[in-house]
């Protein structure tokens, strides 16, 4: 258990490489039942078939929720570093971008500097061969304007090298925290693979009967079971009373109440959460 939550929340260290089994922490939650079929029509059934219905579907339901109470914070965790890992991808490809135009900068630079020289060379020839001092003059101020590119395109280098320098800094930055993510994830997915690798076989029957046990529920009470659920932390549409209270809220019920959910004549509903009500010894019927 240590080992867990250590390799879970420290994010700088890399993981050991440990691939945590699901049979380390608990046993694999199974179908301890066999799924009551209704042998007429879901429409004809009777009250109390229908409230058993309900029941041993909520029962599946539960245990392919404590599968997903098992990988637990795993699913989010790998998608969470899945999602580090592609922002990661493009910061570096986005800072070797503008590593690259930084370069085709610099050779710009450098031909204009290889241009001006050249240009300045010609001048200077040009300026053996004047006839009179204006024409000097001019070819002085051409050179001049030359030597002025020259320097600023050199300062322009410097400043690119500069930030060049900078990108590369960040890119090696970004791949070493990516190396470590990347190392991260693959624990993680492994560990994850793993925790699913052991309960698939289970989440199959029991999501098989899930289905079977919904079939033979009517539309209109699926719907409402379903959004219960939804609607439920602990994902209980279904409970049964317990010490004179409902098992989902723990508010206590009336006598009279009570009464009537032990008949199993109406599917009734809690008052304060909604959730349906059963009496515990409905579960007899499932044996
Ligand atoms: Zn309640």
């Amino acid at each position: 258990m240590a080992t867990k939550t250590t390799t879970r929340r420290k994010k700088k260290e890399a993981p050991p490489p440990v691939v945590h089994k699901t049979s380390d922490y608990t046993e694999i939650p199974k179908l301890t039942f066999e799924v009551k079929v209704l042998k007429k029509d879901k429409k004809d059934a009777t009250n109390e078939e229908k409230l058993l219905a309900l029941y041993q579907l909520q029962l599946i339901d539960s245990k392919i929720d404590e599968i997903k109470t098992i990988r637990g914070e795993l699913p989010m965790e790998v998608a969470d570093l899945e999602d580090e890992v592609a922002g990661l991808q493009t910061r570096i490809s986005n800072h070797a971008d503008e590593a690259k135009e930084l370069q085709d900068e610099i050779a710009s630079k450098k031909q204009v500097i290889k241009d001006a020289t050249t240009a300045i060379k010609k001048y200077q020839a040009q300026q053996n061969n004047v006839k009179n001092n204006r024409e000097f003059e001019s070819l002085n101020k051409e050179i001049e304007y030359q030597q002025l590119e020259i320097q600023l395109s050199e300062k322009k280098i410097k400043q690119y090298i500069s930030d060049n320098n900078q990108k590369v800094e960040l890119i090696e930055a970004a791949q070493e925290t990516l190396n470590e993510r990347m190392g991260d994830l693959k624990t993680k997915k492994d560990e994850l693979d793993s925790v699913i690798d052991e309960t698939r076989k289970e989440e199959e029957h029991l999501v098989e009967n899930s289905e079977r046990a919904e079939s033979m529920i009517e539309d209109y009470l699926l719907k409402a079971y379903k959004r219960i659920r939804d609607n439920a932390l602990n994902g209980l549409a279904v409970v049964a009373v317990e010490r004179d209270a409902c098992g989902g809220c723990f508010n206590k019920i009336p006598p009279q109440r009570q009464l009537d959910i032990r008949q199993r004549k109406k599917i009734i509903v809690c008052e304060h959460c909604g959730r349906i009500l059963v009496d515990p010894t409905i579960e007899e019927l499932l044996k």
